[in-house]
């Protein structure tokens, strides 16, 4: 759920039924038609069963859904939102509260125990279940490691409701400083004028009442309302901030041409009830630039308002163009690109491509990930974890990969995600982490000779590396 994911209850739940089995999340393409090897959503439902088993179908059930390939229908658009069976607002919050409805300690699900209603909350974040206090005892040591932070995943997967509503974000104006001068989330929100009026706005909004009205919880002290919207606003700009940052990183002008930006392995978690101007901020962040164009292109892209033809045409002056294509890049290149039907990009953005997860997703990737290297694309991939990052770059070297750094992104999103099967663990971040690649690894630098024990950015690298330089690598 956490990017482009989200918006609307049943959509929450679903997201979470696409968990990835590391890191809980939706995620995200395969690039691999599913006759040739499972894709992650399902995946995800079974790493999600064997955390808890029957959970997928419960999941399923509150959703009016029948099987994995009911889900997956409804995730490609054939199925219309009307069908997931929610008729008011207070049946969305419960169905999607529901779907978190298990004991952490023995994994019990409702429907095991003697009295269903019996399985309790936890006071304290109002985010795990147990079905009694022996095992609520029992899992206290682990869980209260994660309370705290749990407590703010819950908050945030109910005021997330609100981007669906149109109240998150706020509207925002021009950057007032240059692209390189805003070195994360704390810079971005000096720059946005009256920022505390419109966060009393979106607290003071019909729907956040409605919300609080429906949730079956307590509604929280502003206080803590305006940091959930905070963390919910950079999980919506963290995309196409990312996005800028790759521009930057690689010294790409968006002031000196038109852009096209390939979203690669798009799925529904960035295309999934997507607007026309979900990727603003970017008009925002480069004010004066020649237009940017970023297509959406993976097998899982859903239908919706972006569901249009890329550009043969350089985007138009002054705005951001989002369209898509529903299938393989690699086949996209084929028929789009090389036939000059869509512009060849001047980035290619990857959020969380999941390569590293197993095998199968690996070889679904493949294709693409030679093709990047071979037409010396340049391209940003967003891991969730230091762990990600570091089976990621293991890979991208063993496909003699030219890296040419990797970092904390400065524009992860700041909402917390807890894996969703195992709560008990730390929550994750969207787009924690880049890594930059250029080409294959030997031809693409000259010199590469006295640089290569270096893991970072390269110092002499050309302009890429030059534009990156102000930014530290997160890892050594
Ligand atoms: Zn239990
Ligand atoms: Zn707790």
């Amino acid at each position: 759920m956490a990017g482009g994911r989200r918006r609307g209850g049943a959509t929450t739940a679903q997201q979470n039924a696409g968990a990835a089995p590391k890191t809980g999340r939706p995620k995200k393409p395969v690039e691999e038609p599913a006759a040739r090897g499972p894709d992650v959503d399902s995946l995800g439902f079974q790493a999600m069963d064997r955390n808890v088993p029957g959970l997928s179908h419960v999941i399923l059930q509150k959703l009016n859904m029948k099987s994995y390939e009911d889900y997956k229908s409804a995730m490609d658009g054939r199925k219309s939102g009307s069908d997931f069976g929610i008729r008011t607002y207070f049946d969305m919050f419960q169905k999607m509260e529901d779907t978190f409805k298990f004991c952490a300690e023995c994994k019990k699900l409702p429907d095991a125990l003697p009295d269903p209603k019996s399985l309790r909350r936890c006071k304290r974040c109002q985010n795990v279940y147990y079905c009694g206090v022996a095992c609520q005892r029992a899992n206290w040591p682990l869980h209260k490691k994660f309370c705290k932070k749990l407590k703010l995943v819950a908050l945030d997967r109910l005021v997330e409701w609100l981007i669906f509503t149109g109240d998150i974000p706020f509207p925002t104006e021009s950057w007032t400083k240059p692209a390189r001068a805003v070195e994360g989330w704390e810079d971005w929100f000096s720059m946005q004028g009256q920022l505390e009026e419109k966060l009393s706005t979106i607290l003071a909004g019909r729907y956040m009442t409605l919300l609080w009205a429906n949730a079956g919880k307590p509604r929280p002290e502003d206080t803590e309302l305006r940091e959930s919207v905070r963390r919910l606003v950079t999980d919506f700009h963290s995309r196409p901030l990312t996005i800028g940052l790759g521009l930057r990183l690689f010294g790409i002008d968006p002031l000196a041409k038109a852009l096209t930006v390939h979203v690669v392995g798009a799925s529904h978690v960035e295309t999934l009830n997507t607007r026309l101007t979900d990727y603003d901020e970017l008009m925002k962040m480069f004010p004066g630039h020649w237009g940017i164009e970023v297509v959406m292109v993976g097998v899982d892209v859903v239908d919706g308002p972006i569901m249009r033809p890329p550009l043969a045409m350089p985007a138009p002056r002054g705005r951001v163009y989002l369209s898509s294509y529903k299938g393989l890049y690699h086949d996209f290149w084929e028929s789009h690109v090389e036939t000059k039907l869509a512009a060849r990009p001047d980035l290619v953005v990857g959020f969380h491509p999941g390569f590293h997860a197993c095998p199968d997703l690996l070889a679904g990737w493949l294709p693409t990930l030679l093709l990047l290297r071979d037409y010396r694309l340049p391209v940003l991939f967003t891991v969730y974890s230091e762990q990600e990052l570091k089976s990621s770059l293991q890979i991208l070297v063993e496909l003699e990969t030219h890296i040419m750094g990797f970092a904390a992104n400065p524009f992860a999103s700041l909402r917390p995600e807890q894996v969703y099967s195992s709560p008990n663990k730390a929550p994750v971040y969207c787009s924690s982490y880049y890594i930059a690649l250029l080409g294959p690894a030997a031809e693409a630098m000259p010199g590469a000779g006295e640089l290569e024990d270096d893991d970072g950015w390269q110092g002499e690298e050309p302009s890429a590396a030059g534009a990156a330089g102000d930014i530290s690598p997160g890892l050594g």
